[in-house]
């Protein structure tokens, strides 16, 4: 018989036989034997074979090698990886006989009274299933798949895969096992191929409940805009299409030092630590700005809306529009890049500037006055001028 093919009844005959002749070291099909006994027993020599494994070096045109570690693999092509699919898929075979023969949950098919039931017949990688059609006997089928499939990381090429009943079965039947299933063919209609052979690999669930439309950005499972343009956005950046990965590359084009660059960046995060955010990561007291006391200390109010922002900006000549509402990435979005690369350099060491007069204001209680701090950013960008040209 070749040794890939399903086996015959001479099986039964064989298998009374088997535990004399086989060696102790295999257990597969062996009655009285667990396959779990020889997969501790490997376990226990990989393991110990891995401890003992010491880098090994050969000679190469009578030159010694580098070092390299021996390793234990399987490459695609290997004649043994064909064996090893079936030793795999008789563990499916173990399942469904388990199901069939021990538990009777699936009878299987009986072409004759005094003919053998079959459940399943194996082709190396096609497989054929039997079972009476009722939808308990559908879903036990598939829970056994689900295990099976789970357990080898091997997937069921759905396109190929289909369900046949017998001539005389009832249609009111069939529809009840068709809605155990995927209808495939509006599945496949409705979306890409790729998104439909995903949503198809989804387990139905056993509780049979009625469609309805759910929006998984929300929990209360209802469509909201608020949580699509999250998700957009969340894709954009993920394909570095993004604001952020936009306004990161401008960031650092800009001719300054990397501690401000690294700060502006941290900024566009929205991680500075300022009381907003400290109180976003647990803190329990929400104080306010400590360079105005009028509202709680979150970027936006920081940089733009505090008054003492607002005169720091307002002494600078570069005329920056100052925001009412809009959030930090946004201005710098709509203000960085242009063609002016000093007007990138001043607002990054500007917004730094403000940065370093609440902290004074926070650490060493000491206020700044907003002309002087305007002041120190035309003088840190001119000494950035300097460095450059000496
Ligand atoms: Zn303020």
């Amino acid at each position: 018989m070749h040794p890939l093919k399903a086996p015959s009844p001479d099986g039964n005959r064989v298998k009374k036989v088997l535990p004399s002749v086989i060696d102790e070291e295999q257990s597969m099909f062996v009655q009285g034997r667990l396959i779990t006994d020889n997969i501790l027993v490997a376990m226990e020599c990989f393991h110990w074979m891995k401890k003992k494994m010491k880098e090994k070096k050969i000679l190469m045109n009578e030159k010694p090698s580098k070092t390299f570690n021996p390793e234990r693999g399987l490459q695609q092509g290997d004649p043994i990886s064909a064996y090893l699919f079936v030793i795999c898929a008789d563990v499916l075979s173990g399942l469904l006989k388990k199901e069939a023969v021990g538990g009777g949950s699936i009878h299987g098919t009986q072409v004759a009274r005094r003919a053998p039931k079959i459940s399943h017949l194996f082709f190396v990688d096609d497989s054929i299933l039997f079972s009476r059609a009722s939808v308990k006997e559908v879903e036990k089928l598939l829970e056994v798949l689900t295990t099976y499939l789970k357990a080898s990381s091997q997937v069921v090429n759905l396109e190929k895969s289909e369900a046949s009943f017998i001539r005389n079965m009832r249609d009111e039947v069939k529809q009840m096992i068709h809605n155990r299933m995927w209808n495939r063919d509006l599945v496949m209609q409705c979306f890409n191929r790729n998104e439909a052979l995903q949503a198809i690999s989804i387990p139905l669930s056993i509780r049979n409940p009625m469609d309805s439309l759910i929006w998984y950005r929300e929990r209360n499972g209802e469509y909201s805009v608020k949580s699509a343009y999250h998700l957009i956005k969340g894709m954009e950046e993920a394909e570095g299409a993004g604001p952020l990965n936009r306004l990161k590359e401008t960031i650092w084009k800009v001719r300054m030092l990397p501690r401000i660059k690294n700060f502006v960046w941290r900024l566009c995060k929205d991680i500075l630590p300022t009381e907003a955010n400290l109180l976003k990561k647990g803190s329990c007291f929400e104080t306010l700005c400590p360079l105005c006391s009028e509202a709680p200390e979150s970027s936006s109010h920081l940089f733009f809306l505090c008054p003492f922002a607002k005169r720091v900006w307002f002494a600078f000549p570069t005329n920056t529009r100052v925001p009412e509402n809009v959030d930090v990435v946004s201005w710098m979005e709509e203000c960085l890049g242009g063609k002016e690369v000093r007007v990138d350099q001043l607002l990054c060491i500007c917004l730094w500037k403000i940065w370093g007069a609440r902290n004074k204001r926070v650490f060493d209680g000491k206020d700044s006055d907003p002309y002087c701090v305007a002041q120190d950013v035309m003088d840190a960008a001119w000494e950035c001028e300097v460095a450059e040209t000496w």
